[in-house]
């Protein structure tokens, strides 16, 4: 086996700053990039930091107690997320999701919430508001995050066998908290709940049917999500990735599945559903089925740096504008002149470019923009 390097990065040094324009770019809502593809959809990172150390995400031996997290400063404020998620909205966004990092560790996000539910889309609708966490705070806060206005949550679990689950964490958090977050959430009425599985071969694939088995006719719909070379910590190596297609061989041995039609353009899973009609699950191919062609996916991270791929390695600079006291129209017209130089589509290179694509940047981690 080889040996596996595992490089010290800070990934935030490497940015560009964003540009208003000469020309400018109106907010039509009809915005699209180089290759001709809609901005549809925002994730916000609300904190880089965790309390789980997913090896795949954040290993021990990278964040550890000496790890640079931002400093409370940098991060951008409830009031900036909101300002900038509005002008996101005006050039087409119609889904918002909260993500990090643990987003439920961001104190009072209830509040921006709130305010980001407050928005409406071109449309004059509410955006379709969801966020993605790692379940463990799920239980206490289920109920004031709907109460806030979340609309939904996806909840990332890797196993429902207690050791695997430790492990994986590798904070010793125990399975059966994060099921009680999930029916929390079912309780409190933020469905259709999803639920997340990385599956990382020789690590967790034995756990893919007993989740299958335990969410089939549950309602939740659980999404089998290739392991992926995101960042420059998790020493990501291609014979740790278990191909989709296996893993609906697998299920469909025991539980027959048929497949389904993809639920909207841009939709990173390919669904497949019973054949006893008793739900669905989704299978995300990052790895082994590219799917950038319609990708309508924006990130902004934690201190204000817009990405236009997960696996970029330079971010555009919206703080600097937002402090700078740049008007409304002009960090509209900066987002947009950046969106329509988008031309990203890295999983549908990855094979031919070099193992270093980044030019000598490292690439941005998960944890700080998020999934
Ligand atoms: N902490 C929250 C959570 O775990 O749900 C939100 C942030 S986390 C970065 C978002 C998603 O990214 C999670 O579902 C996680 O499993 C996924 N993820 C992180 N690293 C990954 C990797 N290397 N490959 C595939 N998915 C990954
Ligand atoms: Fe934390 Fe989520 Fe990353 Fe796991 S995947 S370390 S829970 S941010
Ligand atoms: Fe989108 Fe980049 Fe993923 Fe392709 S590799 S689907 S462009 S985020």
């Amino acid at each position: 086996m080889s040996e596996r390097v595992i490089p010290l990065v800070d990934q935030r040094v490497a940015s560009l700053p964003a540009r208003v324009p000469a020309e400018p770019v109106p907010a039509t809502g009809l915005l699209g990039d180089a290759l001709g593809r809609p901005l549809r959809d925002l994730r916000i990172s609300v904190t880089d930091r965790c309390n789980f150390r997913c090896s795949y995400c954040m290993p021990k031996e990278v964040f550890d107690k000496d790890y640079p997290y931002l400093p409370h400063s940098a991060l951008l404020t409830f009031e900036e997320i909101t300002r900038l998620a509005r002008l996101f909205l005006a050039h087409g966004v119609r889904k918002i999701r909260l993500t990090g990092g643990e987003p439920l560790l961001r104190k009072n996000i209830e509040i921006l919430i709130g305010q980001l539910s407050a928005l409406r889309t071109v449309d004059g609708e509410p955006p379709d508001l969801t966020l993605t966490t790692n379940g463990s705070l799920l239980a206490r806060k289920a109920k004031a995050l709907r109460e806030a206005g979340l609309h939904r949550v996806t909840v990332s679990l890797d196993g429902l066998d207690d050791a695997v689950f430790r492990r994986m964490n590798d904070v010793d958090f125990p399975v059966a908290e994060v099921l009680r977050g999930i029916e929390a959430a079912r309780n409190a009425g933020l469905g259709p709940i999803k639920v997340n599985m990385v599956v990382k071969r020789g690590t967790n694939e034995h756990e893919i049917l007993p989740m299958a088995r335990h969410f089939k006719g549950s309602g939740v719909v659980l999404r089998f999500i290739e392991y992926m070379d995101v960042g420059a910590t998790n020493g990501w190596r291609m014979d740790e990735v278990l191909p989709s297609a296996e893993v609906v061989r697998l299920i469909d041995r025991e539980l027959a599945l048929v497949q389904l039609e993809p639920s909207a353009p841009g939709e990173t899973a390919e669904r497949w559903g019973y054949a006893d009609g008793s739900g669905e699950i989704g299978v995300i191919s990052s790895v082994t089925q590219a799917f950038c062609r319609d990708c309508n996916r924006a990130r902004l991270s934690t201190e204000g740096k817009v990405y236009l791929c997960l696996f970029a390695s330079q971010g555009h600079d919206l703080k600097a504008l937002l402090r700078g006291g740049a008007c409304d129209e002009d960090i509209a017209s900066a987002i947009g002149a950046i969106w329509q130089r988008r031309d990203d589509r890295y999983s549908e290179l990855r094979a031919s470019l070099p193992p270093d694509a980044s030019g000598g940047t490292r690439r941005v981690e998960m944890s700080y923009i998020g999934g």
